[in-house]
């Protein structure tokens, strides 16, 4: 006796309770259908699935009863194949199409049927309902499905983007070598004006000294032997010739700022001030001026051009006092990474629409009568300021003094 035979002896089960229990209680829908594809015998679960009340009720019925035509006919066609071939569908996933129009997905098994000498009899199955996967499967397809169409979009949008940036920036490198190129041209038409500025007034200087010296000589030897309009005239010559004299050094100063400029080195700014003061000396001691000067810093400099800008600043400074005894302060603060240096005085003041116009060339707020001057000595302190990698400004009220404020970096690479 084997030991199958042995439990059901045991428990007094025969093999039709087994089928019985097994049919009444498994939750998958199983079938038994004859070779016409007609219900034999169905389980409990799949005549809940059908609606019925007893599972046999469905016994001689077939798909088409259940389900639609079209889900019928592929059932029934399944079926025959397996009937005639004796081939099993295993674990088929299929969309049920029921005649309400519900649809349902089966994982479904099914194998042919055969009797005790092994005829094909009909077809038995068993189906798993797996709607609620499948839904969710065709969710996260569809999501998947809009989520690449996003990435698509998104890539789209993006690749247009760049392309965008990157005509942008071609455009861009377009306009930076055309100003460089522009402001290699402007350079070169600069050094080019400084230059002639300097031969003309270079060779200017001989003719001129020629004119003053023989107008200074017909003042010495005809002054008072002619008529009282004769030396009005000559003293007029003395005096045009003079001016001449001065504007031409001082354009010559000017023009030698880049064609003469010396190579920077590191200079004690306190050194430069004083060579400044000990070059105004006579002006300083004529004026009774006054000069307080703070501990000036070492600055990477050249020396005769700082030397130069404090001159210009102090001889400005003595020569538009006013009715006042001249005082004058210069004072430096570190502020990031420049030097920032004060000259301040006690003078006239001037107007803040002129702050920026009195340090072009030739610009003058006061006639040759109440002020001596060409107006080119601001210019050359902002070309000296502007060559040493920093800013002049001024900051005044008329009648309150004038604070010129120039920045030297500390550190800075020397231009060519
Ligand atoms: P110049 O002194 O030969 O006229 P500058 O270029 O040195 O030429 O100065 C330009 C103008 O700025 C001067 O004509 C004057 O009106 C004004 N200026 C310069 N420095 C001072 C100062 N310290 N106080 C008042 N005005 C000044």
């Amino acid at each position: 006796m084997n030991a199958a035979t042995k439990t059901a002896t045991h428990s007094v089960v025969t093999d039709q309770q087994l089928l019985d229990a097994f049919l009444e209680h498994i939750p998958d829908c199983v079938y038994f259908k004859d070779r016409d594809s007609r219900f034999v015998r169905i389980s409990r679960a799949l005549a809940d699935r059908f609606g019925l009340k007893d599972p046999l009720e469905a016994v001689n019925k077939t798909d088409s009863d259940m389900f639609s035509s079209e889900h019928a006919d592929q059932a029934f066609a399944d079926e025959q194949n397996i009937i005639r071939t004796g081939q099993p569908i295993v674990c088929k996933e299929e969309k049920e199409t029921w005649r309400d129009g519900r649809e349902t997905w089966v994982s479904t098994t099914k194998v042919p049927l055969r009797n005790r000498e092994g005829e094909i009899i009909g077809t038995m199955g068993i189906s798993r309902d797996i709607t609620e996967r499948r839904v969710a499967e065709l969710e996260l397809q569809q999501y998947e499905l809009h989520l690449e169409e996003l990435v698509a979009a998104r890539t789209s949008e993006l690749t247009a983007a760049t392309e965008q940036l990157e005509r942008d920036i071609a455009a861009r490198k377009l306009a930076e070598q055309e100003l460089a190129c522009k402001a290699l041209e402007l350079d070169r038409s600069n050094k080019d004006l400084e230059k002639f500025a300097y031969v003309a007034s270079h060779d200017l200087q001989e003719p001129l000294r020629m004119v003053a010296s023989y107008t200074q000589l017909l003042a010495r030897r005809y002054k008072g032997k002619l008529d009282a309009e004769a030396d009005e005239f000559i003293n007029f010559a003395v005096d045009g010739a003079n001016r001449m004299k001065q504007l031409i050094q001082d354009l010559l100063a000017y023009s030698r700022l880049s064609t003469r400029g010396a190579s920077f080195a590191i200079v004690d700014s306190q050194d430069t001030c004083k060579a400044a003061i000990t070059n105004l000396h006579q002006a300083i001691a004529d004026a009774g001026a006054v000069l307080t000067v703070d501990s000036l810093p070492t600055v990477l400099a050249d020396a005769s051009q700082l030397t130069q800008l404090f001159q210009n600043l102090f001889g400005n400074a003595i020569k538009y006092c006013g009715e006042r005894i001249p005082e004058i302060r210069v004072t430096v603060r570190n502020e990031g990474a420049d030097w920032i240096f004060t000259v301040s005085d006690n003078g006239i003041g001037i107007e803040p629409q002129y702050f920026e116009r009195i340090f072009e060339m030739f610009q003058r707020l006061h006639t040759r009568k109440e002020y001596a001057g060409t107006g080119i000595g601001l210019a050359i302190c902002r070309n000296i300021v502007e060559r040493h990698g920093g800013k002049i400004w001024v900051e005044s009220q008329p009648g309150e003094g004038s604070k010129f404020i120039f920045t030297i970096p500390q550190k800075r690479e020397q231009k060519k």
